[in-house]
């Protein structure tokens, strides 16, 4: 049986390639964010992405093939963050994304409301009209 041996793209060390991608140590190393990033989302389900990679210092790769492969089955499933694909644990956008959107809709909330004060306003000048009309 011939092994191949190559670069380790995460470390760069040449190492015989025995189906991993990445070489034993990375492996291991990778392994063992692995078992943190399980740990922490059974401590914490509730926990967004950012806050799982900034605990257990994994990296987006490790994230979305942990979740590839099945990782989060039984747990909080991840699925990519509706507007940049992040993947997220809850609800259907990322955190940042959600940020972002909850500003936006606390200024489109207020124009609402300005604009429901208005008609507000104009239905009552109306209805005050018609009643006089009438009188
Ligand atoms: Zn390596
Ligand atoms: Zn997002």
């Amino acid at each position: 049986m011939a092994f191949k041996a190559r670069n380790c793209p995460k470390c760069g060390n040449i190492y015989i390639e025995i189906g991993h991608k990445v070489c034993p140590d990375c492996y291991r190393e990778i392994q063992n964010i692995q078992l943190e990033v399980c740990a922490y989302i059974r401590d914490n389900p509730d926990a967004s992405v950012e806050e799982i990679m900034e605990a257990t210092g994994a990296d987006m790769p490790i994230i979305r093939r942990m979740s590839r492969e099945g990782f989060f089955e039984g747990k909080t499933l991840s699925y990519p963050c509706k507007k940049c694909g992040a993947p997220i644990f809850t609800g259907s956008l990322c955190n940042k994304c959600l940020g972002k959107i909850q500003k936006n809709l606390k200024v489109s909330m207020n124009a609402i409301d300005a604009r429901k004060k208005l008609i507000a306003l104009s239905e009552t000048k109306g209805t005050y009209r018609t009643i006089k009309k009438h009188d």
